[in-house]
């Protein structure tokens, strides 16, 4: 069995460790903050929960154990998961003071969403054991991890991660090129884009946008994913639609007014009751349990 600690168990962290724990092993986690520390294990409750209807077999041998400072969380682990907010100088930090704890052979990994590995493995002692492990939100449900080697990473660690990924019963998705946002959030984050300037021109108001995407095109790629879908449509078409299409889609380097005005007044979404749309308390939950059952389903009949 394999030790792990995770560090950081905001919106991530509890249906990471709910999933390792579940798949045997050992886990110690730590948060600076004390208040995320009492909020976890409920959170890891309601992801268990979640794995038990998706029909993960239960191997657990232990609790998650809560430590209160890095070092006693990461004594003896032969994986450390850094997964504390998206921001290089924290993560650089962080990463700097597990380097100070652990020995050589302990792999570190980093579920950064797209920050390249190469740069997270600045100043470390042993930069070689120094991992992407990308995993996707919500982390108890979704079942691929994104593995990306950075420029110092050895072979064999990559090699460990994507096999260590399998144990979890999940899917290892091997990344060939250390690129930002590697291959998940370049096209989430190219679909965003092409979506908030359709809403933002008026071709189209949000509800309709979510049921035209939802299920259309989101509905048809759960089955057939877009290299199989340039099949299946014929690469003529993409060819006609692709030569007068592509240069109308947005390709702004910036982030959209539609979103930063939003930023800007606070209205973040569901974690402030309103962004694009507006939320109850209640509703919250009803809408988080709605989605957690919802996907269970999906991915059972996808699993077939
Ligand atoms: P979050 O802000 O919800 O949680 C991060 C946690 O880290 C917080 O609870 C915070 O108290 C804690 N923390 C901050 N500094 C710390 C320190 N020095 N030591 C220990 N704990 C510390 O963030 P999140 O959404 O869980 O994201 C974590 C990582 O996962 C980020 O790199 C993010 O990009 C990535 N990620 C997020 C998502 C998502 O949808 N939220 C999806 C995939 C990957």
């Amino acid at each position: 069995m394999t030790r792990v600690a995770l560090i950081g168990l905001g919106t991530m962290g509890p249906g990471i460790a709910a999933v390792l724990a579940r798949a045997g092993m050992t886990v110690a986690a730590f948060d600076l903050s004390p208040e995320q520390r009492a909020k976890a294990p409920q959170a890891m409750k309601m992801a268990a929960g979640v794995l038990a209807t998706l029909g993960m077999a239960d191997r657990s041998q232990a609790e998650v154990a809560i430590q209160e400072d890095l070092a006693t969380a990461v004594k003896g682990a032969g994986l450390v998961i850094e997964n504390v907010p998206e921001k290089l100088e924290l993560k650089l930090q962080v990463l700097a003071e597990i380097d100070k704890l652990v020995p050589k052979e302990c792999v570190i990994a980093s579920d950064t969403s797209g920050i390249p590995i190469t740069k997270l493995q600045a100043g470390n002692s042993a930069p070689g054991r120094i991992v992407g492990m990308h995993w996707s939100n919500p982390p108890h449900i979704i079942p691929i991890i994104e593995v990306v080697a950075g420029r110092e990473t050895a072979p064999a660690t990559a090699d460990w991660m994507a096999a260590f990924v399998k144990r979890l019963g999940l899917i290892p998705i091997r990344v060939k090129k250390d690129v930002p946002g590697f291959v998940e959030n370049r096209v989430l984050y190219a679909v965003m884009r092409e979506c908030c300037d359709l809403v933002e021109q008026g071709v189209i108001d949000p509800e309709g946008l979510d049921a035209c995407v939802s299920w259309g095109i989101g509905y048809k790629l759960s089955v057939v994913g877009p290299m199989a879908l340039l099949d299946m449509a014929g690469l003529d078409i993409y060819q006609s639609v692709g030569s007068y299409l592509n240069k109308e889609l947005c390709a702004r380097g910036d982030v959209s007014p539609y979103v930063t005005q939003r930023t800007a007044k606070g209205q973040l979404g569901i974690k402030s009751g309103g962004g694009i749309f507006s939320y109850t308390p209640d509703g919250i939950k009803e809408l988080q349990s709605q989605r957690a059952r919802r996907l269970v389903a999906v991915r059972k009949a996808l699993e077939g």
